[in-house]
């Protein structure tokens, strides 16, 4: 008997996983699940302080625009 071939596995390519919504620093972000526009912003994500939705940062998914705007 033979065996199904196993899936193949492939990274994820953000540029190929469409829209995503992120949140970006020096723009007012209103929550997509709420409205509000109140949020706790770590390092890498925000999440919002009304229904804790988490957004990633935009900065923290392209380092490099972020070092192009801090002029490094
Ligand atoms: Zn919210």
């Amino acid at each position: 008997m033979h065996l199904a071939d196993p899936p193949i596995r492939r990274a994820i390519e953000p540029a190929l996983s469409g829209y995503r919504i992120m949140y970006h620093r020096a723009e007012p972000n209103r929550c997509p699940g709420c409205g509000n526009s109140n949020w706790h912003i770590g390092r890498i994500s925000a999440q919002c302080a009304f229904c804790d939705l988490s957004l990633p940062l935009a900065e923290a998914a392209a380092p490099g625009d972020l070092m192009a705007r801090l002029g490094l």
